[in-house]
């Protein structure tokens, strides 16, 4: 059984059961879920944590779920010691958590799985989700998996490998000619007319808890402590704020010292509402019109922006954005210093993490996490102009004269 005891408002504290709902009836805030961390923290130890399977459910105590859980073998992704990165960057505790390493590729499947798994719970029939293109491959393959009917709503501009990565796991997928937002928007109305479990609308709030084992992992796998500085990208904003409250929660449940981790939230230039809030100093996220590369991340209308920017300051964190020009470099960084092959939306993280590093906001000896959420090759093409071949015949005097100084 979950020690999750109700949905609460994280604006006026009204309390409601847990049940398929995003928002407080009464001020419109969003809900999320709230727990007996008085029992939590009788049953999770170290020891029993680490007894777990290596993956997001070895933090089942801390999850909303009640067993029976949709697991394609989410988390427990690894936390990279990134030297050749940290060496150009000046910094000595450089690590890259690799997301890319999940399933279907992206830090989506932690949240997926635990909405999933809700959403047989609460006895639907079938989920669906409005996405960038992640997430519904995430939301087809879970579906796959539960044997679960499945609708994804993405833009119709998300380019092929990413429909090709939802639609492999036969779900029904509807490519929308709109941006995200107008995507958004469209299943927020089909949510008042049918009875299915939307990942991220009215399971929103089972979905968020599934983003915070990114903050637990990275505690548990730095030894037990929470990291100096994280990078994250911000999207929505949710799994930034998620990150922190994982942190957060392993120092409620004294399984790691009180969290002191300055948290700074990374966007592309094309698509920075949360970035403008924080460099204009106001609590009021703008919408705006995304223009970028890192489709991932092109949310105009951030649903948890405030949230997101709330963290970034308290935390003694920041808010970066930086160019699709700057975003390419980044992947190509990454991937030739660590072999780390991200999305654009790791490409983000890496741009700002070298810019927070040139600037001297992170210093050298602090340990620092760059949160990597996608993998890049259902985007190569925006990095396509890395390959440079020469075609030799097969013998070894060709290939001499093609690559070598004759001796
Ligand atoms: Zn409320």
């Amino acid at each position: 059984m979950s020690y999750a005891r109700a949905l609460r408002c994280r604006k006026c504290g009204q309390e409601y059961p847990l049940e398929p709902r995003n928002m407080c009836d009464f001020c419109l805030s969003p809900v999320e879920v709230s727990y007996d961390y008085k029992a939590m923290a009788k049953s999770v130890t170290r020891d029993k944590l680490k007894e777990g399977p290596l993956s997001i459910w070895r933090y089942r105590d801390m999850m909303p779920t009640n067993g029976d859980e949709v697991d394609i073998g989410t988390g427990y992704t690894p936390l990279i010691k990134a030297d050749n990165l940290g060496g150009e960057l000046g910094l000595n505790q450089l690590y890259i958590k690799n997301d890319c390493l999940n399933p279907t590729y992206s830090f989506k499947d932690r949240a997926v799985s635990v909405a999933v798994t809700k959403a047989r719970e609460f006895g639907f029939d079938t989920v669906a989700c409005a996405s960038t293109g992640n997430l519904a491959a995430s939301v087809a393959a879970h579906a796959a998996k539960a044997n679960m009917k499945a609708y994804v709503f993405v833009p119709a501009d998300v380019g092929p490998g990413k429909l090709v990565g939802a639609a492999i796991h036969n779900p029904t997928l509807v490519t929308v000619d709109g941006s995200y937002d107008d995507v958004n928007r469209l299943c927020i109305n089909l949510v008042q007319k049918y009875n299915w479990g939307f990942i991220n609308i009215n399971l929103r709030p089972y979905y968020a808890e599934g983003s915070k084992t990114l903050g637990h992992e990275i505690a548990e796998q730095l030894g037990w402590r929470s990291p100096d500085c994280v990078i994250a990208p911000a999207g929505s904003g949710l799994m930034f704020t998620r990150i922190w409250k994982g942190l957060d929660e392993m120092a409620m449940l004294k399984l790691i010292e009180p969290v002191n981790t300055h948290m700074y939230l990374s966007q592309a230039a094309g698509s920075s509402p949360i970035v403008n809030a924080y460099e204009a100093g106001s609590l009021h996220v703008h919408p705006v019109t995304p223009n970028t590369i890192a489709k991932s991340i092109a949310i105009g209308s951030p649903t948890d922006g405030y949230y997101a920017l709330l963290v970034a300051r308290q935390s003694g964190g920041g808010a970066c954005a930086v160019s699709d020009e700057e975003t390419i470099d980044g992947i190509k960084l990454l991937a030739q210093t660590e072999g780390i092959f991200a999305e654009a939306t790791g490409g983000v993280v890496i741009a700002v993490l070298k810019k927070l590093a040139e600037s001297g906001k992170i210093s050298k000896d602090q340990t620092t996490v760059a949160v990597i959420t996608g993998a890049g090759p259902r985007t190569q093409d925006i990095v396509s102009d890395v390959v440079h071949a020469t075609t030799v015949k097969p013998n070894v005097e060709a290939f001499e004269e093609a690559f070598l100084s004759p001796v």
